[in-house]
């Protein structure tokens, strides 16, 4: 029998908490019963967002937020500018030309951070600029993009600052109302530990005043009909019942185990555990001027595709990680360590990855990546203080 892990940076494992809340009897949607539910999720969003703005659970993936971010604040023909440092910031491009607006993508070095200089700059070359579209953590090259800096730009003006926060809200720290964010968008099946399938969304007062304003087509994801129906505690559609029950789960299981602030500080060890022990098997990051907490990119060494080490890890070894996307498919590992993730993931995977390295015929010494991880992954049990 081979036992499987997943490790990569979402989908990622949902804990047996949410699992059992999602496979609970459906209820009916219009009911006291789940307007309870409904209530008690909403409150928890909030939290987690960082935000006194309803934050609206619609029925799909991160990318319908996406999309849903931008046809309910802006319209054809508005400028924008995307910060393009990887897969989901194309993502952003193609979504904003999609619905004909003109996006101007500012480049990024995949692996780097974008500098907010560049977006200042390109703020005061493109005059008119409706918003500025971005990741925060780009999850396909691990790299952490400065949000708070950019929204030092864009706070007190008319540019929207619109967020994915797929892989960082709830993987660290987001403060959406005091940052200035002013579109975040997040899914359920990263750090939020659920199956892929439920998004979450909320707009700022700003944003709401541009959503009025906005002619860009849009039924399914109306975010201001959504809101209405959220002041009765519902949704306008049929709500994707089961994973708000498997939310209000995951939010009971955080709250029992010490909150959010729990969650960041374990991700955090995770993360710096991850990079000390790739360095330590001879690795070299992928991001290491600005790496994610989400989820950690090693390049291959010479000679080896990347690609055919994923396939060895997950069908050979029975660990699954992420290997490259677009222009860095078969370059490079994706370990993740964010969700339901602890420290013997993080010895599994480094453990895993030094095995396949082995089989693969480089000189990769054993033991050296799960050692170093190990003096890091020591600072998780130590006592706090106060
Ligand atoms: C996973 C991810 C997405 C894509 O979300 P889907 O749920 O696959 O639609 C977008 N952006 C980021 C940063 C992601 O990590």
């Amino acid at each position: 029998m081979l036992k499987r892990y997943l490790l990569a940076p979402g989908p990622t494992p949902v804990p047996h908490e949410a699992l059992l809340a999602m496979a609970a009897p459906v209820l009916h949607h219009r009911t006291p019963q789940f307007a309870e539910i409904f209530r008690k999720v909403a409150a928890g969003s909030r939290e987690l967002f960082g935000t006194r703005q309803p934050v609206l659970p619609l029925a799909s993936s991160g990318t319908g937020a996406m999309e849903a971010a931008v046809t309910n604040t802006l319209s054809a023909g508005d400028r924008v500018l995307v910060v393009s440092g990887g897969k989901f910031g194309e993502r952003w491009a193609e979504i904003a030309r999609t619905h004909g607006l003109d996006a101007i993508e500012i480049e990024v070095e995949w692996g780097c951070a974008v500098d907010p200089d560049q977006i200042a700059d390109a703020l005061r070359r493109h005059p008119g600029v409706r918003a500025v579209l971005m990741q925060h953590s780009e999850t396909s090259t691990t790299a952490l993009h400065p949000v708070e800096r950019v929204a030092e730009l864009t706070r007190d003006t008319d540019v929207l600052l619109i967020v994915d926060g797929i892989t960082s809200v709830g993987v660290f720290e987001t403060r959406m109302d005091e940052v200035g964010i002013d579109v975040l968008v997040t899914g359920s099946q990263k750090a939020i530990m659920l199956p892929p399938g439920l998004a979450l969304i909320a707009l700022s007062d700003k944003a709401w005043a541009a959503a009025a304003k906005s002619t860009l087509p849009r039924y399914y994801f109306d975010l201001a009909k959504a809101r209405e129906s959220f002041a009765e505690d519902s949704t306008a559609y049929t709500p994707a019942i089961s994973f708000i029950s498997g939310l209000e789960a995951v939010y009971r299981l955080v709250a029992e185990q010490g909150g959010w602030p729990a969650v960041y500080r374990r991700h955090a060890i995770l993360a710096e555990a991850t990079r000390r022990g790739a360095l330590a098997m001879g690795l070299r990051l992928l991001a290491p001027s600005a790496p994610s907490p989400a989820a950690t990119g090693v390049w291959m060494p010479e000679g080896i595709d990347a690609g055919e080490v994923a396939r060895y890890l997950r069908d050979v070894i029975g660990v699954t990680v992420a290997g490259g996307q677009g222009k860095l498919k078969g370059k490079i590992l994706r370990l993740g360590h964010i969700g339901y993730a602890d420290t013997f993931d993080v010895i599994v995977a480094l453990t895993a990855v030094e095995m396949a390295l082995k089989h693969f015929g480089t000189g990769v010494v054993m033991g050296r990546g799960p050692a170093a991880a190990q003096e890091v992954l020591l600072q998780m049990y130590q006592v706090q203080e106060g």
